[in-house]
């Protein structure tokens, strides 16, 4: 987590009302006041410690807000029902019609068609890059463009994005850099490194049980309010609330993450070295023979590693399928999209995941009908779980 020198302690620890641990889960949508003269005023603004209603703000909501602003190194944060509620609502609080994004082409499925096929609906149009290539995103700004969107690290190529230079850009042309930093939490600091909004999918390694969806957008204090305007604000009036049981477990599970993520990246970088020398073709940022190797190494917390997430290549979909299902018998882990749960994952992205994005685009980016998108668990005996994967590659034919 990023310690401010300026940050008040009290911002983001938390005491229970009555002495509990864990803070008191918050059970209700409405809230009560000692005076009209106070409620008029909070719909004019927000007033600090005040709570109106759940749908834009509550004791629990707030909880994890302040946790997530902490680990994100941002002045606050606005929690939501879900990574997609997060991704759309910062760029409908941004874009107006007749705005341009230019995001990463190699992005998740779902938000390349919120930018794809959604947003064109109402004139917010979108000019996918290879983020790698700094010229190339040049070339695409216009006087219209507002965002700058980028994954850390891409979904499921595994592609770097150089925050550094992306934020010079965003300076140069006055833009705003959202980075979504779903796959690489604690391992990545988008804020130190420019971004000015980190996406999180909770859904993933913060929560890392596979229980719940959730999401959160980690900024400065006054675009995390223009989110709840009451008037305007896109969380507030497109209304993807977090339910406050929902966020109390989030905020428990957020507790174990730095430990989490050090075993997903022990296993991850296991996994990665052993499939390679097998003769696969491996994308993971922790290997040498990975194009950004360095550009991670200048970027990362180091002793949180590389990271959880593998995509490997065993040449044809139906290689990939015969694989998945013998995993899957094999109990190595789960036939099933998502990420970051304590046991291992897997997919075929260009079957599942990054599906929305249609078969040309896709050789284009290189995403190759045999590809295996592994989110590697938190396995106590990593060899063992790799000895029965060779097994299950042998007995497919794939090596
Ligand atoms: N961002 C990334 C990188 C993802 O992988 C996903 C989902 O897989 C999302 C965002 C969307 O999150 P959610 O499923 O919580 O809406």
């Amino acid at each position: 987590m990023v310690l401010n020198p300026a940050d008040n302690i009290q911002d983001y620890l938390v005491f229970g009302e009555f002495g509990e641990v864990n803070p008191s889960i918050s059970d209700s949508s409405t809230f009560t006041f000692m005076s009209a003269e106070k409620m008029s005023a909070l719909f004019e603004q927000e007033i600090e410690g005040c709570f109106l209603y759940s749908r834009h703000l509550n004791p629990s909501n707030d909880y994890l807000a302040k946790a997530l602003a902490h680990l994100e190194g941002t002045e606050y944060a606005q929690v939501t029902a879900s990574g997609m509620a997060a991704i759309s609502c910062a760029i409908l609080e941004i874009c107006s019609a007749g705005d341009e994004i230019i995001s990463s082409r190699t992005i998740y499925g779902g938000s390349y068609a919120l930018m794809k096929n959604f947003l064109p609906k109402f004139n917010i149009n979108t000019h996918f890059v290879n983020i790698t290539k700094i010229d190339e995103i040049k070339s695409k700004i216009t006087s219209n463009t507002k965002i700058i969107y980028c994954e850390t690290i891409s979904n499921p190529l595994m592609e770097i994005a150089d925050i550094r230079e992306l934020r010079k850009i965003a300076d140069d042309h006055n833009l705003i850099l959202i980075v979504d930093n779903t796959f690489s939490p604690l391992i990545i600091n988008p804020t130190e490194l420019g971004a000015h909004l980190v996406i999180h999918s909770l859904t993933k390694f913060i929560n890392g049980a596979s229980d719940t969806v959730a999401g959160c957008i980690c900024g400065p204090k006054p675009f995390i309010s223009s989110l709840k305007d009451v008037s305007s604000g896109a969380a507030m009036l497109l209304g993807p609330v977090m339910d406050s049981v929902r966020s109390a477990s989030v905020l428990k599970n957020l507790h174990t993450l730095h430990i989490r993520m050090k075993q997903h990246s022990k296993n991850g970088q296991y996994v990665a070295e052993n499939l390679e020398k097998l003769g696969l073709k491996v994308f993971y940022p922790g290997l040498q023979s990975h194009p950004q190797h360095e550009l991670f190494n200048s970027m990362y917390n180091s002793e949180f590693g590389y990271g959880g997430m593998i995509t490997f290549d065993v040449k044809t979909e139906e290689k990939a399928n015969q694989l998945m299902m013998m995993m899957q018998q094999e109990l190595i882990g789960y036939f099933a999209v998502s990420l970051g749960f304590y046991k291992t994952l897997f997919s075929s992205p260009g079957t599942s995941t990054s599906s929305e994005i249609p078969k040309e685009e896709q050789e284009e980016m290189g995403m190759t009908a045999g590809l295996v998108r592994l989110s590697v668990g938190l396995d106590n005996n990593i060899g063992r779980s790799f000895d029965k994967m060779k097994k299950c590659l042998i007995a497919c034919n794939i090596l």
